[in-house]
């Protein structure tokens, strides 16, 4: 059994980011687990499934196989051998993320995976559930929020960065849905599990929440 931090928080507050670095620092697995939603939202687009269609999205679940590998570069996210972590960032496949996550047939698909990688290694885990479903008894829970404005215009950064054009109104609009869809969903939505710290990171440095989360696996891993 390893041990395991649970960070979860809506969309652009930072999760990412700082638990990659966390994850650096503590000589534990960074597990993104919004990136294996993105890519089963990317492959049924791909295969033209109605991502709206509950019944034909699980019926084709079964097709997808998501693997995860490491390299100097991160985690990367194999959709049936096929490395398309370049791909999932754009704000359109968090959008087809979203739609897909909404149900059951796909969240089981993915449990299972996740709750293997928290028992063989000490991971960082991110994502929406993973304080209140996946990983309920983690070591450490976190969730991690900021201003929807704050967050949006993180995500237009993260993408201008990586030379795409981004529209900051375009983004807050979609942000604010996402989050509205995930929070309200019927299975495993987003929400802060009770025992969980809370980090406000909208006036937080990206190294201060990192040393926090730092510090406090720390302080829960000598107890
Ligand atoms: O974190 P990220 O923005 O990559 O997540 C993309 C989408 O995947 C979220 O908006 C959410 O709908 C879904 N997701 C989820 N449960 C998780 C991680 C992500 O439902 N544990």
């Amino acid at each position: 059994m390893g041990f395991n931090v649970a960070i979860d928080g809506p969309a652009g507050s930072g999760k990412s980011t700082v638990a990659k670095r966390a994850a650096a620092q503590l000589h534990f697995y960074y597990v993104d687990t919004g990136a294996m939603y993105r890519a089963i939202g990317l492959y049924m687009s791909r295969i033209g499934v109605d991502l709206q269609n509950e019944e034909q999205v699980s019926a084709h679940i079964g097709e997808t196989r998501i693997d995860l590998a490491y390299d100097a570069s991160g985690q990367r996210v194999l959709l049936n051998g096929e490395d398309v972590t370049p791909v999932l960032r754009s704000e359109e496949v968090g959008a087809m993320a979203s739609a897909v996550s909404r149900y059951p047939a796909v969240r089981n698909h993915l449990t299972e995976l996740q709750r293997t990688l928290a028992r063989e290694h000490d991971v960082i885990m991110d994502g929406r559930d993973i304080g209140t479903c996946i990983l309920p008894h983690a070591g450490l829970k976190i969730f991690l929020t900021a201003d929807p404005a704050v967050r949006a215009r993180r995500r237009v950064g993260e993408l201008r960065e990586k030379g795409k054009k981004a529209d900051f109104d375009q983004i807050l609009a979609e942000i604010i849905a996402r989050d509205d869809q995930d929070e309200h969903r019927k299975v495993a939505p987003l929400r802060q599990a009770e025992d969980a710290v809370r980090l406000d990171t909208s006036d937080m440095s990206i190294d201060a929440v990192t040393g926090e989360i730092v510090r406090l696996a720390r302080e829960k891993m000598e107890k």
